[in-house]
């Protein structure tokens, strides 16, 4: 069994996001039963928050799960998950740190998904809850690394790849502020190349470098799902893992190279190729 976590720190004055993984995860609505003070559906069950705003949260995270399996993996109708995707609410950051185990200031979401050789035994996304008129700002984001998880089962994607799509479920505010750390960061020259980029296993240390990170990531993610869809990136990640990034560049984009994949996205001037949907 193996543990993987992901949080997402987001400064509390900004609308940007940098999210930081060391984690992925949802599921269909169905009637929402209340059992000992949380509420659950099919695939969700809600802790920390009265029943009529957890039964709000769940109707907005069955809506994001749908919406994310069928995007990111062709799944226009998936099966209920058999082991629930928890989402505990924390009002206070003091909570939610001693939930995931102390994150960096500033966190709003952490994701842990936990393997057995029966498959996924545990889906837990903890949440920042500090503004009653909304759902968490990181649930959809959160979701989709967990959804995710359900397609890589025998290793994660690769970091990029994770974030970089997870990110493109944020809301509009969020995804700007990305595309505009990346295209700061672009005409500062202080991006990665994209074969580093693919290469990176771990986070930057320093947030201004993760914001870097994330605004990166998801316009490369961007820009390949604009090239060939979602369903190529997936099955390039996939081939990527069993024949090597080389091949799977190759066959499913044309390209030679990582640099040369580079090239052709980086012709685009920076205001088109990181723009948001
Ligand atoms: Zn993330």
């Amino acid at each position: 069994m193996h543990r993987i976590l992901f949080l997402q720190p987001v400064r509390k004055t900004s609308v940007r996001s940098s999210c930081r993984r060391i984690g992925v995860a949802v599921a269909v609505l169905c009637a929402a039963v209340i059992l000992q003070g949380r509420v659950a559906t099919a695939n969700f069950d809600v802790h920390g928050t009265s029943s009529t705003r957890a039964e709000a949260i769940v109707r907005h995270a069955e809506q994001v799960r749908e919406r994310a399996f069928e995007t990111l993996l062709g799944a226009s109708a998936p099966s209920p998950w058999t082991v629930r995707c928890e989402i505990h609410l924390h009002a206070t950051e003091e909570s939610f740190a001693e939930a995931v185990g102390g994150p960096p200031d500033g966190a709003r979401g952490a994701t842990a998904i936990e393997f057995a050789e029966a498959g996924i035994c545990v889906r837990r996304i903890d949440l920042m809850d500090d503004d009653p008129a909304a759902v968490p700002d990181a649930l959809a984001h959160e979701l989709v690394h967990v959804i995710l998880a359900d397609h890589f089962t025998t290793a994660p994607p690769p970091r990029w790849a994770d974030e970089g799509l997870a990110v493109l479920f944020d809301d509009e505010a969020k995804q700007a502020g990305h595309a505009r750390d990346f295209a700061a960061a672009r005409r500062a020259g202080m991006t990665w190349s994209a074969s580093h980029l693919l290469a990176m296993e771990e986070y930057p240390r320093e947030p201004h470098r993760q914001r870097v990170f994330y605004g990166q990531s998801a316009a490369l993610v961007r820009w390949l799902i604009d090239q060939r869809g979602a369903a190529t990136l997936l099955s390039f990640l996939d081939d990527a893992a069993a024949i090597g990034e080389g091949a799977a560049l190759e066959r499913h984009y044309g390209f030679s190279t990582v640099a040369a994949l580079e090239r052709a996205w980086l012709s685009q001037p920076a205001e088109t190729d990181i723009g948001v949907d």
